[in-house]
């Protein structure tokens, strides 16, 4: 893992810390732009894997196979150096970054430029029983793991004869009314009532679904009439929507609200908003009042000239909106990505890199299947028209040809076929079956 090109000639290391959307955007488009005797592009990501978020809801209903909302950071970024690792420390007398790989020792290496990109991660308060029995809605493990638990949830209810069993596996708690927790719920009540014509004793009416929101309104990111209308189209299907309420409680699974509420639920999504990767306070930058990384308009950190930092986890002041910082949204990330690779372009090359500046064009939401709401360009939608603005954007969105192929492949064979309604939860545990008979070959012998 020197620096050196083909002929020994020593280049430039950048190394990106994160493979989410900054990081893979931004390593793409450096890529692009310099030649391989220019710099080596180092990519470090635990996962080796990029997951483009907006589509989870949908792998989670079942609409996207789960690999087609994922990018294979190996296979997108060829000529990038990848390391399936955690950067765990970053020494600025030394340049080098402290690496932890996913196993083998740790190791270090060192950088010219550094560009950090490591996201955001879940904002939990300490509420009883909620490390034990929640789960969040940021990666596609958990969403596909929420597939699986609500369609064994189903059949756990249309198995048993106890009255209380029953109900537990059929009650559904969201704690978030943000896109995520919005998105997720509708997507997942969705999927289940659909599911509910192969369950013969199961009712989309005997299923609780319950989306506790702190404030006085869901969907923050779209006017207040839009919310609204949310709010309305959820409690049709049966969502119940509590505003203003907290989750104070949830030990052993019995859910406790604000409002004097209780009930015992098989499922705890936390979708309550997120906060910036705690991981930046090992990386010696300035960072904000709530833990972002400091960045000025050209995406470089306050104080250093081969630091460049974006996303959800950088503080950028928004210049379309001046006293304000970009919101934490896939649409800054991605342009971000594309501006901070060509400001580390420039400044390889010994250019002076430029600021970024985009004006927020709105927001689009899925509410399920043929459901939707958008607020874009001034332009409010409802329904059907909103919800196929939504599938058009990210499709356009999604990184690579190939992946945009297969998702389209998936929602046009979901044009002819149901989707498939089979909760494969046992993945979770491929070994029980091959132990059982190894624990009954013990016996036999
Ligand atoms: C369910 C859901 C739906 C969403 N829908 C939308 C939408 O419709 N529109 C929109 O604009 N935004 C949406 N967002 C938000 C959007 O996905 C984020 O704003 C965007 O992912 C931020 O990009 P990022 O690169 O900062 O972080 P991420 O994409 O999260 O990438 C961070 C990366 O850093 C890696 N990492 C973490 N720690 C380390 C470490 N120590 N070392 C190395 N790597 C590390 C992580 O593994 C991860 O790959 C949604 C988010 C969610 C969860």
């Amino acid at each position: 893992m020197g620096k050196t090109n083909g002929n020994g000639k020593a280049i430039p290391r950048i190394l990106i810390v994160g493979g989410g959307y900054v990081g893979m955007y931004t390593a793409h488009r450096i890529l692009k732009k310099l030649g391989k005797d220019e710099a080596l592009v180092t990519v470090v990501d635990p996962r080796s894997y990029m997951t483009y978020q907006p589509f989870l809801p949908e792998a989670a209903a079942g609409s996207l196979s789960p690999r087609h909302v994922v990018v294979p950071l190996r296979r997108v970024l060829k000529r990038a150096e990848v390391l399936t690792a955690r950067v765990t420390d970053i020494d600025h007398e030394r340049k080098v970054a402290a690496i932890e790989p996913i196993a083998g020792d740790p190791y270090e290496i060192e950088f010219d430029q550094l560009v950090i990109a490591v996201g955001s991660i879940a904002r939990t308060l300490p509420i009883p029983g909620l490390a034990e029995h929640g789960i969040g809605f940021k990666q596609i493990e958990e969403a596909i793991a929420l597939r699986n638990h609500v369609l064994g949830q189903m059949d756990i209810a249309a198995t048993t004869k106890d009255e209380k069993v029953r109900r537990r596996a059929l009650t559904f708690v969201f704690v978030g009314g943000g896109f995520a927790g919005i998105e997720a719920i509708a997507e997942l009540e969705d999927m289940a009532r659909d599911a509910c014509k192969i369950y013969p004793n199961i009712r989309p009416e005997d299923m609780r679904w319950l989306m506790v929101e702190g404030s006085g309104r869901i969907l923050p990111e779209v006017r207040p009439a839009l919310g609204e209308y949310t709010v309305r189209e959820l409690e049709k299907r049966g969502i119940q929507v509590k505003l203003n309420t907290f989750l104070e409680s949830c030990v052993n699974r019995r859910v406790q609200l604000s409002d004097g509420t209780k009930l015992v639920a098989s499922t705890i999504v936390w979708t309550a908003g997120v906060k910036p990767n705690p991981v930046v306070q090992r990386f010696g930058v300035p960072l904000g009042e709530r833990g972002h990384v400091m960045a000025d308009p050209t995406l470089q950190v306050e104080g250093f000239d081969y630091v460049w930092s974006a996303g959800d986890g950088a503080q950028v002041p928004d210049l379309a909106n001046p006293g304000k910082f970009c919101s934490p949204s896939a649409q800054h990330a991605v342009r971000q990505a594309k501006q901070l690779a060509d400001n580390v372009v420039a400044r390889v090359r010994g250019f002076e890199p430029r600021e970024y500046k985009h004006k927020h064009v709105g927001s689009v939401a899925s509410l399920g299947l043929h459901k939707g709401v958008a607020d874009v360009y001034n332009v409010r939608l409802r329904g059907w028209p909103a919800w196929f603005m939504h599938r058009t954007y990210h499709m356009s969105r999604v990184p690579t040809f190939n992946r945009k192929i297969r998702v389209i492949a998936d929602w046009t064979l979901a044009l002819f076929f149901r989707r498939e309604a089979v909760g494969l939860g046992s993945i979770e545990r491929p070994r029980d079956e091959f132990a059982e008979a190894a624990g009954d070959l013990r016996k036999a012998a």
